[in-house]
C-alpha cells in the first residue's frame, strides 16, 4: 500500500509533535510516523528517577504551556509523557505510532518512505528520531574480555536492579553525574565514578533556564555576524540538579579519573592496582539516529548530515530536527525545539 501525503515527519517525539504543530499552522498536509507504540518519545525510556533540569513553564513546546507538577519544581520524566501525550491529542496531531521507518529514498519529485507497515510518497520530509536508539559506548581496551554486567544510560532505570553490587559508572556528563549520584544516594550499591576528565559542574543557580538563554545569546550573536559567544558548554557539563548537589554536598559523588582498561572481573587503573566489578554503567552519549536516511548518502565523514539550519545540504526536500545544536541552538531541548520547527516548516511551505 502507498499513500500520498505532502510531508512525511519520521519520529513522534517532542521535535516530531513541534514540527507537527507549525506544519499544521502552515494549512500543510503531512503524517507523523513514529516507532514507539504510545507517546512521549524517548521521556518514556528514561531511568525512573529522572527530573527536568528546568521548571515546567520552561519546558514548554509551542502553543501550550507544561502545566507544574504538583509539589515538584523539577518535573520527572513521566510527566514529559503526559505532557506529550496531552499535546499530541490536544493538537489532533496525526501520530501513527508503531511505525518504523526502515528506508527514505529518492523517486523523482517524490521522496519514498519505507516503513514496516507500508510506504509514503511525500514531497518533503522532516527527520526528528533523536538519539536515544542510538547509545554509543567508547572503544576501551578490554571491554569485551569483562564477564560482568554491561548496561548503557538506555539500560538504566533505578538502583534496585543493582543492589549489593560494585558498580563502576563511567561520564563525565549529566547522566553520568545523576546516575552515580542515584545510586549513591541510595546507598545499596558500592559506587566508583569514573570520568575522562575532571568533572565540570555548573554553578548551582545555573539551570535550564540559564542554559537556555545561553544557547539564544549565541543564536542571536551568530546570526547577526557577531561571532560565536561558545555556547553553553563554556559554562560547564553537570547541570547542579538537586540530587546530583546532594550527593556532591556530602562527598557521595567524587569522580575518579578513567581506569586504563577492563579486565575479565573489574578495572586495572593506570598505576597498575586492580578493582573487582560487577557491572559498569556507560554513560557515555548517542550519536544521531540516521539510519533510514542512510539511501540519500548525505552523511559527512563526522556521521552528520551537513545542514543550512535544519534543511539538509544535499537534499533541500529533507530537514533535521532535534539531535543536537548542530540543526539549531538547543534544538534538543523541549524549549529549544519549536523555533528550529518553525523554520522548518516555513521553508518547506515556500518550497512546495
Ligand atoms: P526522542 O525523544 O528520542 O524521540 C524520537 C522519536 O523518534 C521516538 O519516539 C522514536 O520512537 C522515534 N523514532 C526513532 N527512529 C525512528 C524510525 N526509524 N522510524 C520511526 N520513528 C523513529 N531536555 C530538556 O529540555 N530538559 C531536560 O531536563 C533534559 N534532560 C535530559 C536528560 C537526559 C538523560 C537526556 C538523554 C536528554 C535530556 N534532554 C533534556 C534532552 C532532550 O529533551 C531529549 O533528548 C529529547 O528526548 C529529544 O527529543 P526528540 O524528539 O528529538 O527525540
Amino acid at each position: 500500500m502507498t499513500n500520498r501525503v505532502n510531508v512525511v515527519v519520521v519520529g513522534g517525539g517532542q521535535a516530531g509533535l513541534a514540527a507537527g504543530y507549525h506544519l499544521r499552522r502552515q494549512g500543510l498536509d503531512f503524517t507523523i510516523l513514529d516507532a514507539d507504540p504510545a507517546p512521549g518519545g524517548s521521556w518514556q525510556h528514561m531511568w525512573d528517577s529522572l527530573h527536568l533540569f528546568s521548571p515546567a513553564e520552561h519546558s514548554s513546546l509551542p502553543g501550550r504551556l507544561m502545566p507544574a507538577h504538583a509539589g515538584e519544581t523539577y518535573p520527572d520524566a513521566g510527566h514529559v509523557v503526559n505532557y506529550l501525550a496531552d499535546y499530541e491529542k490536544h493538537y489532533d496531531l496525526p501520530v501513527q505510532h508503531g511505525t518504523r521507518v526502515d528506508a527514505v529514498r529518492r523517486d523523482g519529485e517524490r521522496l519514498l518512505v519505507e516503513t514496516d507497515s507500508g510506504t509514503w510518497r511525500a514531497k518533503a520530509i522532516i527527520s526528528a528520531t533523536g538519539t536515544w536508539s542510538r547509545p554509543f559506548l567508547p572503544a576501551v581496551p578490554g571491554r569485551d574480555s569483562f564477564a560482568g554486567r554491561q548496561l548503557h544510560t538506555v539500560d538504566y532505570r533505578s538502583p534496585a536492579d543493582l543492589t549489593g553490587r560494585r558498580v563502576i559508572v563511567v561520564g563525565g556528563g549529566n547522566s553520568g553525574a545523576q546516575i552515580a549520584a542515584d545510586l549513591a544516594l541510595d546507598g545499596q550499591a558500592e559506587v566508583t565514578w569514573v570520568t575522562q576528565r575532571p568533572p565540570r559542574f555548573l554553578a548551582d543557580d545555573i539551570d535550564g533556564r540559564a542554559l537556555f538563554d545561553v544557547a539564544t545569546a549565541r543564536r542571536r550573536a551568530l546570526e547577526s555576524g557577531r561571532g560565536d559567544t561558545g555556547g553553553v558548554t563554556s559554562l560547564g557539563d553537570i547541570v547542579a540538579v538537586p540530587p546530583v548537589r546532594a550527593a556532591r554536598d556530602t562527598g557521595l559523588l567524587v569522580a575518579k579519573p578513567m581506569f586504563a582498561r577492563l579486565t575479565a572481573d573489574g578495572v586495572r587503573w593506570a598505576d597498575g592496582s586492580h578493582t573487582g566489578v560487577d557491572a559498569v554503567i556507560w554513560c557515555t552519549g548517542f550519536r544521531p539516529a540516521l539510519v533510514h536516511l542512510a539511501p540519500l548518502n548525505l552523511r559527512s565523514a563526522r556521521g552528520h548530515i551537513p545542514t543550512d539550519g535544519t534543511r539538509a545540504l544535499g537534499e533541500p526536500r529533507l530537514h533535521l530536527l532535534g539531535y543536537g545544536d548542530w540543526t539549531g541552538p538547543a534544538s534538543a531541548t523541549l524549549i529549544g525545539v519549536g523555533r528550529p520547527a518553525r523554520d522548518a516548516a516555513r521553508t518547506i511551505a515556500q518550497l512546495l
